[in-house]
């Protein structure tokens, strides 16, 4: 890469599209944004420079935009903003790789027509994941596009780690655990080494806490157990998704409720987690500034939650080296930190209260000294993991 030459990095969900531009062989990060409330509300684009000046913003009060058009502002805005710099590849998170992709992949026609096979795993995601990648391919043909999996990490998880006790006839069909957060995980496998090289080897339990969250167990960097399973339902409670539940709680509201597959989607999608517990709000700043009892009992079950899935983990790697906090609750939330690691004390969890309370931007450790289990905050960064992935693929060593 010459210094100039740039990777653009896309996260496509459902009502958002985050971007990023990594430049030279370093990877150094220029720009970043995001474009949300596509389809409903006032679609919203803001875009800052590496020193987070806002270099620009838009907002489109008649009609919201879908995917397409946004990524078409998109591509006009970098055209008009990219200051010299060559846009040499572009990486793309993708929700699902099923069994087949273990790591990132060069994506094609044949790649595509491959992954629009597994929409049915992740109908929510996938098609949003996918329409920038076609819209990109029509436009920039020659251009390199790699496709980054939320699973690949987990792909390599035991047996025992990656089944339902279903019938063989289901499970052949697909019907299994795969795990998400994938990218989140290794980037935090990357950094935690580079912290205390006595890591690299440890047994470890991230939790990625954001309005998606999950938790996996990793053993000397390598995915070994997650909380998340078939879909990105599963394990924690979240923002708005109810994590795991008896399936038969499903069954009960189709069949004494009446509610219809729809409905039922929608309210372990959308109205359950953090929001449908509090009836205030999904969002953790919310409700840890509010007094309402159904605010605190919402964020007392997440940890109670928390604190059970780190167990089954735990028990799941043999033993617990340390315990690592990510994603935007588990950066921010020194009181949800604090409140795990009282929950943790018998595995050996000593937090340093005061590291725990200091506000902080980078990784740090924030147990004391004498804490048989290590723990850290490491900022999410999977954009950063999808650059590098698709550096390798350009230029492998
Ligand atoms: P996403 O999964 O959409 O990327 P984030 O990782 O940004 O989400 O996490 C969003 C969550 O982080 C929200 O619940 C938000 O309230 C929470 N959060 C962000 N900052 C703070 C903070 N200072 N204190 C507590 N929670 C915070």
């Amino acid at each position: 890469m010459a210094p100039n030459d740039s990777i653009v990095v896309l996260n496509a969900g459902s009502s958002s599209i985050k971007f990023s531009l990594y430049s030279g062989a370093g990877l150094e990060l220029t720009l970043r944004g995001k474009i949300e409330n596509l389809y409903s509300g006032v679609t919203h684009f803001c875009a800052e420079d590496a020193q987070e000046t806002v270099i620009g913003e838009c907002r489109w009060s008649d009609a919201p935009l879908d995917h397409q058009a946004a990524m078409r502002f998109l591509l006009e805005f970098a055209d008009s903003h990219l200051d010299g710099h060559r846009v040499v590849a572009v990486g793309h998170r993708i929700v699902h790789g099923g069994v087949d992709y273990s790591g990132p992949q060069r994506l094609d026609a044949s790649v595509l027509a491959a992954l629009e096979q597994l929409i049915p795993l992740a109908p929510l995601h996938l098609p949003h994941n996918l329409a920038p990648v076609r819209a990109m391919m029509a436009m920039a043909p020659d251009l390199p596009q790699i496709g980054c999996f939320d699973t690949a990490f987990h792909v390599g998880q035991p047996a025992a780690a990656q089944a339902f006790a279903l019938p063989a006839r289901i499970s052949e069909l697909g019907v299994r655990r795969y795990g998400f957060h994938g990218l989140s995980y290794e980037y935090i496998a990357q950094r935690l080494p580079q912290a205390d090289p006595a890591l690299a080897q440890a047994r470890v339990v991230a939790a990625h806490l954001g309005n998606g969250a999950s938790m996996c167990a990793m053993h000397a960097g390598r995915s070994v157990a997650s909380t998340m399973g078939f879909t990105a339902v599963d394990g924690l409670p979240m923002g708005t998704r109810c994590g795991a539940i008896d399936p038969g709680v499903v069954l009960y509201l189709i069949e004494e409720l009446g509610m219809d597959v729809a409905a039922v989607q929608k309210m372990l999608y959308q109205e359950s987690g953090l929001l449908g517990v509090s009836g205030i709000s999904s969002d953790m700043r919310t409700l840890e500034q509010s007094s309402d009892p159904r605010a605190s009992a919402a964020i007392a079950l997440m940890v109670y939650r928390i604190s059970r899935e780190l167990g089954s983990l735990a028990a799941a790697l043999g033993g617990l080296e340390a315990l690592v906090f990510s994603g935007g609750i588990g950066e921010n939330s020194a009181s949800l930190r604090a409140a795990v690691c009282q929950q943790a004390g018998w595995l050996g969890v000593q937090l340093d209260a005061e590291a725990n309370a200091t506000v902080g931007h980078g990784m740090r450790r924030i147990s004391r000294a004498s804490s048989r289990v290590a723990v850290w905050v490491v900022p999410a960064n999977e954009e950063l993991m999808i650059a590098q992935h698709t550096l390798d693929l350009l230029e492998p060593a």
